[in-house]
């Protein structure tokens, strides 16, 4: 674990899980419940290699390999268009 947070210096952490989005050539995977050391500061999310390998790992399965993913969901997309 980082020592301070690379983004403000601060050095208080909190362990949560989170929701993390893989996206890779416009195909995606949300996995639920992945650990992380968040900053209390800024809010930045700090996640061990092995875990974001796992989560790589998972959306090769899915997307390459053909494995079928616990729940799926149709994903709306959207530019942002300022008013
Ligand atoms: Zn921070």
């Amino acid at each position: 674990m980082n020592a301070r947070c690379n983004f403000c210096g601060n050095k208080n952490f909190s362990s949560k899980r989170v929701e993390y989005l893989y996206k890779h050539d416009e195909k995606f995977l949300l996995v639920n419940n992945v650990p992380c050391e968040e900053c209390d500061f800024c809010g930045e999310r700090y996640y061990d290699a092995s875990i974001l390998k796992q989560i790589e790992t998972l959306f090769f399965d899915i997307h390459v390999h053909g494995r079928k993913a616990k729940r799926e969901t149709n994903l709306p997309i959207e530019d942002f268009v300022q008013d």
